[in-house]
């Protein structure tokens, strides 16, 4: 089974750009791959791409190894005119999972 397929199925948003794996250490680069995304204020949908950002996530446990993940993800413009939010972050569904694991 290929990597990509442990970490994330076809229904996420992300893929894998690459993964290296040093001694005992596993770095895994995702990018984003979402084409649109609702404003979390006001529910629009946008596909107006504002910038990309990166995240890190550092000392997660995987296959008996610790792995660190960089993540490059998107930023949306609102389109709703009267929302008070003018630029959001993509919906990191990743990251819900982390927390629901973690609680
Ligand atoms: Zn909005």
């Amino acid at each position: 089974m290929k990597v990509k397929n442990i970490i994330l199925s076809d229904e996420d948003t992300f893929k894998v750009v690459s993964v290296i794996r040093e001694y005992d250490y596993v770095h895994i680069y995702l990018e984003s791959k979402q084409k649109d995304c609702f404003c979390p204020k006001c529910q629009t949908v946008s596909t107006k791409l504002h910038s990309y950002y990166n995240r890190t996530f550092k000392d997660l446990p995987m296959f008996g190894n610790m792995s660190t993940i960089f993540l490059r993800s998107r930023k949306f413009y609102c389109l709703n005119n009267t929302c008070q939010v003018k630029v959001f972050a993509a919906f990191l569904k990743l990251i819900l999972l982390q927390s629901l694991k973690t609680l």
